[in-house]
């Protein structure tokens, strides 16, 4: 198991060393252990780590030293107890809910979340027996208690959404979370760390997409489950959750909350990971480690530039409006200091153009911004998220989610921000 240790270095100092011991070796960079298996010093300890009776390795679908190290760096980032990396973000999302809900259970999700999460909720969930029931993100004391009741297992949302850019108003929706005994969960792929703490504001668990500004060039796939401190007082005989306090007939008759450790995570690990798979192979571990190295730098650099872009799109008659809520013209903007570091918003902007067409004549006349279905790159993309990301969705859930056929959406990278500009006046007056 991970190194559960972490100390009160801040941020970005973490970002660099924690959850890393050296081993004989003294590598300076994180080794990469690239192995499926590991060997047991006696038959004695390897039934004692079958059994959880030792933690430690067994095999790598469950635990892998630099997939650890991942997580460890990641949690102590967070201010959490415990991070669990996955294969990708959307496993990250699928293992959270299905650890926490069941068949005849329900979860409470936001109307303004990423579309590939959003068809996993409602449709995926849907064969597993768990309904999806949908809150209003702008609206929140006014639906989200209507759809909570004694079988709901969950509340998700996304703290800055893909690719609506709305900002949640975290404290309202944890303090009906906590009013319920219910885990709140929130999706800060798009915020990261570095602009937006959930767990400062009451949330439980927070999930990532790491393939996205962690890893920060478009090079590999990850995601991570990241648990709060003290997470365990709100599972421990609450009655929502009996997976975590009635016998596991799985794994010997164990009762998790019985556990001395962090009972969502090692749940995670023990049922989803080990029977299920959608692990973080160890090489891709290593590339997101090298990713998070410089995602406070990067994540800066990012949102002044978004900044200067939507200026300029606010500005130029073409564009009917342009949705980033470090704009003071956002409906989002009052929130954005409560909640953002810096009041910085990330590098992804949405805007309104004139058309369906309009759209498609912008999107294929730029020539820096690359049309893809990514965001967090290094380099600047865009999108129209009606034909593509959010094509599965029915127009009633496309209203729900703010998305016209009018609507582009931009992640925009590193490059300088004056030829992005020049790149988008072109494209906007041909
Ligand atoms: C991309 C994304 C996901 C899914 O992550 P993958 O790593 O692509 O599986 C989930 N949530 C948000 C907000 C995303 O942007």
């Amino acid at each position: 198991m991970p190194n559960l240790t972490h100390n009160n270095f801040s941020q970005e100092t973490l970002a660099l060393h924690a959850g890393y011991t050296y081993d004989s070796q003294r590598t300076l960079s994180v080794p990469i252990y690239q192995n499926t298996a590991y060997s047991f010093e006696s038959l004695q300890q390897a039934a004692a780590r079958f059994g959880l009776q030792e933690l430690g390795n067994i095999y790598s679908r469950l635990t892998n030293p630099t997939t650890d190290v991942l997580g460890a760096r990641l949690a102590a980032i967070e201010g959490g107890a415990f991070g669990v990396p996955t294969a990708s973000g959307s496993a990250a999302i699928f293992y959270t809910l299905v650890n926490l809900a069941q068949n005849g259970d329900n979860i409470a999700f936001s109307n303004k979340i990423y579309g590939g999460t959003q068809t996993l909720l409602v449709h995926t969930l849907k064969r597993f027996g768990i309904e999806a029931r949908i809150f209003d993100i702008d609206d929140i004391d006014n639906t989200l208690e209507k759809v909570i009741d004694s079988k709901t297992k969950a509340i998700f949302f996304e703290s800055l959404s893909n690719p609506q850019i709305a900002i949640a108003d975290t404290e309202k929706i944890t303090k009906i979370a906590k009013a319920h005994g219910i885990v709140s969960v929130c999706d800060n792929t798009v915020a990261t760390a570095f602009l937006h703490k959930p767990f400062d504001f009451g949330v439980d668990v927070a999930v990532y997409s790491l393939s996205k500004y962690v890893n920060g060039q478009g090079s590999a796939l990850g995601g991570a489950v990241i648990e709060r401190n003290g997470l365990n007082e709100l599972i421990k005989d609450n009655p929502r959750y009996p997976a975590f306090n009635t016998p596991d007939e799985s794994y010997h008759g164990l009762v998790y909350a019985s556990l001395p450790l962090p009972i969502f995570s090692i749940r995670l690990i023990t049922e989803w990971l080990r029977n299920i798979g959608a692990t973080l192979s160890p090489q891709n571990a290593w590339i997101i480690l090298q990713g998070l190295e410089t995602l406070e730098l990067r994540i800066q650099k990012h949102s002044a530039n978004a900044l200067e872009v939507a200026k300029f799109l606010e500005s130029h008659p073409k564009v009917k409006s342009v949705n980033y809520p470090a704009l003071s013209s956002n409906p989002y903007h009052h929130l954005v200091s409560k909640y953002f570091a810096n009041n910085q918003c990330s590098g992804l902007i949405s805007f309104e153009s004139e058309s369906f067409e309009a759209a498609q004549k912008i999107c294929n006349a730029l020539e820096l911004f690359a049309i893809v279905a990514n965001i967090g790159d290094s380099k600047s993309l865009i999108i129209h998220p009606a034909s593509t990301t959010h094509s599965q969705l029915s127009q009633k859930e496309l209203d729900l989610a703010g998305i016209t056929p009018a609507t582009i959406r931009l992640s925009i990278g590193l490059e300088s921000p004056l030829d992005l500009i020049s790149d988008l006046k072109q494209a906007l007056e041909k």
